[in-house]
């Protein structure tokens, strides 16, 4: 049995080397390292991908989601709904912004925001909602997006871990995640489902104005050089993790399935296990597995992590301090709902190693580990 890792981000390259380096190497000759050729066709191709919605390459993941917020035209103190249970990303850039995080909690089955919670947290200064689409799959869109409409609110989407999903969404149209709200945001950090070997970020928009306006946000706020009629920022993604990237993306549905299947044989292995609950998957939307996270109860969490290290086997705690609970936050994250299953969650919570190459054997290695431990 390969040694476990929790990500494997060598594998792909050394299937792609031939094509990538040639395509780093043709980048580097032509000197077009800022929007040139590469960030162009990455973006044409990544749009065909998700049904000609509009794609603007940036910086990273949390540049996209700081743009798209800027992109609203909101007023300081206006209020943001978002999940208390993700990674901090999500809520950092509306506090940065001068905007009030209203966070909620989860369903604890599926670590998905629960519309009922959003209800309950509007106000007359609410104006947009970040669904996060945690580990995979999609918040119920479909419900969110007829509340969104009645209330006149922004839905930004969070799709830094669930690109290549499809959900169902108002006219029950099963489409990409991120291109359901006004405004999809997504991470090709190196670990994502598509990920580049630095930092790199995507903005999605069905709607040509609000594209537009991204496009012109994440460069300056010009339109016309040195002509800046916005206040916007620098974030632009590389020509050379663009070129790794267009190779790249050709895979990503078959390392999405890859994904899947890993999924179901984790399920084989753990599903009769007394003392952890396995994932729950929704009817609503696809789940693309970026992380496989199981909930270990009776407070065994830590020392099933310890035990398996030392067999050998890595995990992970995605997350173990919920943002209400974060020390940056102190009085800038306000919420109207309890969060009794997020503090249950990232108590229990324990990511098992997930990526498109893991083999059949080592899932079952890491099975038994995890049923040993439970009946010990
Ligand atoms: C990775 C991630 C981000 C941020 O992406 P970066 O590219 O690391 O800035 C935002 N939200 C979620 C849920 C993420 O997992």
């Amino acid at each position: 049995m390969l040694p476990i890792q929790m990500v494997d981000v060598q594998r792909q390259y050394k299937m792609l080397k031939t094509d990538i380096d040639r395509r780093v190497l043709a980048c580097m000759e032509s000197g077009a390292f800022i929007n040139g050729p590469d960030v162009k066709n990455f973006e044409a191709s990544l749009s065909f991908y998700l049904d000609n919605t509009n794609v603007i390459g940036c910086a990273n993941g949390t540049d996209a989601l700081q743009i798209a917020l800027m992109a609203l035209n909101l007023q300081t103190g206006d209020e943001v709904i978002v999940p208390s249970f993700t990674f901090i990303a999500s809520v950092e850039v509306i506090a940065l912004l001068g905007l009030k995080p209203i966070v909620v909690d989860v369903d604890p089955r599926t670590f998905l925001m629960k519309i009922e919670d959003i209800e309950a947290s509007l106000s007359p200064r609410t104006k947009a909602i970040i669904p996060v689409h945690l580990f995979g799959q999609c918040v119920n869109m479909k419900a969110l997006m007829k509340l969104a409409h009645t209330r006149e609110l922004f839905v930004i989407e969070d799709n830094a871990q669930s690109i290549g999903a499809k959900c169902t969404s108002l006219n029950d149209e099963r489409l990409f995640a991120g291109t359901i709200g006004d405004i999809g945001c997504t991470s090709f950090y190196p670990s994502k489902n598509l990920g580049c070997y630095g930092d790199g970020g995507a903005i999605f928009a069905r709607k040509e104005s609000v594209a537009k306006t991204i496009r012109t946000i994440a460069n300056h706020g010009m339109e016309r050089r040195y002509y800046h009629d916005l206040i916007g920022v620098n974030s632009r993604l590389d020509s050379i993790q663009a070129a790794v990237l267009s190779v790249k993306l050709p895979y990503l549905d078959r390392w999405n399935q890859q994904r899947v299947k890993a999924a179901n044989k984790y399920d084989a292995e753990l599903g009769n296990l007394d003392g952890i609950m396995i994932p729950q998957r929704v009817p609503w939307s696809d789940h693309v597995f970026h992380q496989y996270t199981i909930r270990v109860q009776d407070g065994r969490r830590d020392a099933l992590q310890s035990y398996l290290a030392e067999n050998k086997i890595p995990s992970m705690v995605y997350y173990p301090v919920p943002m209400h609970e974060q020390k940056a936050f102190n009085n800038v994250v306000r919420k109207r709902v309890l969060l009794k299953n997020t503090d249950l969650v990232s108590k229990e919570v324990l990511s098992l190693p997930m990526h498109p190459d893991l083999e059949d054997d080592q899932i079952q290695y890491i099975g038994e580990h995890v049923g040993k431990f439970l009946k010990g």
